[in-house]
């Protein structure tokens, strides 16, 4: 069964958790009425299930390629993508003033759910787009916004993030390319990054890189990095693509999965003629990319959302037809799994779009929702990316032995969505981000704020209230740590605090549907929506619980053997 856009599901949280109605009062979002969140929430969803679904399959089999120093996208993919840009579904949160609809980032979540549920390696590539527009929104001066921003905003030129080196993964301050002054305000880039996704391709007529540099006599560290702009073409006095840039793709990774997605080594002035611009102020690098990669980070969360949905969506419809002593769908285990596999994909939902929300009031001048969205920024990147991998796994699961066979495509699912956990900053980098950054940096004052809405909303979810109450202590003595203890618990206290979360944005789905079924009567998607929720509150809720304990153990554990006894 080919992938159905959960439209419905969309909305009602949309509604109900990411409060588009309240965003849409703001003059500023004025446009996101209801009528248009419908026509955009239909539209992408007819969108994705006719264009970019197809691609799927044919994205894993044949690939993206490197022939003659060049990518080539899979057959039907530069066509898709031009439907992509020729119905504007990459402007919607782009900026008004360069061609954008200017319409809140929560929408374009939206729309990249159910691009990426319909092929999550093809939507890896508007979702970098989305990083250059904020990293030049943010930071570029006037004329490089005038002069990049109107093609980005379409989408009909794309963007890619050049930070991994071989030696500068995680620890990006390690990173060795270097820019060196042109004489003439522009920069010279030399180096060679690795793990580029989109690095290269042949569906747009040019490609803006974003790259981290060092400058000469830079300070060691994040502190001597700057961001520079890059074209794959330079640009003529017509501001048109003109002369190749002195950058190519060397090679193409082979990767596990998102074969579709062009992962490249690329080569940065191998004839010293690589000319980029600076983007914001000299050894400003790393705050310019964190603008980038604090919204990249809820997009790759929202590839959790959407490789759950996709694999959830196949199982069902496997499970209705495979018989096995009766209908398999009918056995308690099998049962299990697809109300797991519905239960996380919903809660994920929940947590991402709030937290894309927060995200947009934060931008409407409502610090105390942007402190939020920094807050949950970690727990969104790395519990929706888990529950990700663990719903594909169960989709798999539910396939039996034909699960494990490429031809259902549930192999696929579980191949595609592995690395979310890994890139845009691993899930334990998130986690160190979390316990530090976001709880140690305020003393707690985001999070305690959070517990307080929690509580004052979900009193009676007897079993939410305890993990809620857990997570408060927990945070509280993390705080006060050792910083070695505070790391050693930090992934288990992030897993809890992101459930603790979903399972308040779930209780108050459940509060809703059952009123809402009170007064329309039966309804199938509101019972769905009951049960499913029940379900998280009563079971994956208290289940969390059992990571306290590993989340307040401390280090000494963990270091109980030196380096080479732990191999022995
Ligand atoms: C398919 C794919 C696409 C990618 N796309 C891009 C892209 O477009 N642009 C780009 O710049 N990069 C990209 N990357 C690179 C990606 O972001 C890195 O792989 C990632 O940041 C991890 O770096 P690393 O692979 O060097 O792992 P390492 O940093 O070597 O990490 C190895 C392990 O150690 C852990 N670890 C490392 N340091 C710490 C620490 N301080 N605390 C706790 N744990 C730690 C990690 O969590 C991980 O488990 C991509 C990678 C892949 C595979």
């Amino acid at each position: 069964m080919s992938y159905q856009a959960p439209t419905r599901e969309q909305r009602f949280v949309l509604d109900h958790v990411a409060g588009i109605a309240e965003l849409a009062a703001d003059p500023r979002f004025a446009a996101a009425e209801s009528d248009m969140v419908d026509a955009i929430v239909g539209g992408i969803g007819q969108f994705a299930q006719a264009q970019f679904a197809p691609l799927y399959r044919v994205g894993d089999t044949v690939g993206a390629r490197l022939v003659d120093g060049q990518v080539r996208m899979p057959p039907g993919f530069a066509d898709a993508y031009r439907a992509y840009v020729d119905n504007g579904w990459g402007t919607l949160s782009a900026p008004v003033e360069y061609g954008g609809q200017g319409l809140p980032v929560t929408l374009a979540a939206v729309a990249l759910e159910s691009l990426g549920g319909a092929n999550m390696a093809f939507s890896l590539c508007p979702t970098l787009t989305v990083g250059a527009i904020e990293a030049l929104v943010h930071h570029g001066s006037a004329r490089q916004q005038a002069t990049f921003l109107p093609h980005l905003s379409t989408g009909a030129w794309t963007g890619s993030m050049n930070l991994t080196e071989p030696q500068a993964g995680s620890d990006v301050g390690a990173l060795r390319t270097t820019a060196t002054p042109g004489g003439d305000g522009t920069w010279k880039i030399k180096g060679t990054k690795i793990f580029i996704s989109f690095g290269d391709h042949d569906m747009t007529p040019n490609i803006v890189h974003l790259v981290l540099a060092r400058t000469p006599d830079a300070p060691p560290g994040t502190k001597g990095i700057s961001l520079f702009l890059v074209p794959k073409y330079r640009l003529d006095a017509d501001g048109d693509p003109g002369a190749l840039n002195d950058v190519r793709p060397v090679a193409l990774e082979h990767k596990m999965g998102i074969h579709a997605s062009p992962t490249c080594v690329l080569s940065f002035g191998d004839h010293d003629d690589c000319i980029g611009e600076m983007i914001g102020p000299l050894h400003g690098g790393m705050r310019a990319m964190f603008t980038m990669m604090n919204n990249a980070r809820l997009n790759i969360g929202l590839q959790g959302v959407q490789a759950a949905e996709a694999a959830t969506q196949k199982a069902l419809a496997f499970a209705a037809e495979r018989i096995q002593s009766g209908p398999i769908i009918r056995h308690p285990d099998v049962r299990r799994m697809l109300m797991r596999g519905r239960a996380l994909a919903q809660a994920a939902r929940a947590l991402t779009y709030y937290a894309f929300g927060q995200l947009d009031r934060g931008s409407l001048g409502d610090e105390a929702a942007a402190a939020r969205c920094a807050l949950l920024t970690p727990l969104v990147k790395a519990y929706a990316t888990d529950v990700g991998t663990e719903a594909t796994s169960l989709g798999l699961q539910v396939h039996g032995g034909m699960g494990y066979i490429e031809e259902t495509g549930a192999a696929q699912l579980y191949r595609d969505i592995r690395i979310a956990a890994i890139y845009e900053g691993t899930n334990g980098i998130q986690a160190a981000d979390f316990v530090g950054r976001k709880l140690a940096g305020d003393g707690g004052a985001a999070l305690n704020a959070l517990i307080a809405d929690i509580r004052a909303e979900a009193t009676d979810e007897a079993a939410l209230m305890a993990l809620v109450d857990k997570v408060e202590a927990i945070a509280r003595w993390s705080i006060a740590a050792d910083g070695q203890d505070r790391l050693a618990g930090s992934y288990p206290l992030l897993t809890m605090t992101a459930v603790a979360v979903s399972g308040w944005l779930m209780a108050r789905q459940h509060r809703i549907a059952t009123a809402q079924r009170a007064d329309t009567g039966e309804d199938a998607f509101l019972r769905a929506k009951q049960a499913v929720t029940r379900y998280y509150l009563d079971v994956i809720v208290p289940e969390a619980m059992g990571l306290a304990v590993a989340a307040r153990a401390g280090a000494g554990a963990l270091y109980a053997l030196d380096d080479t006894d732990l191999a022995a």
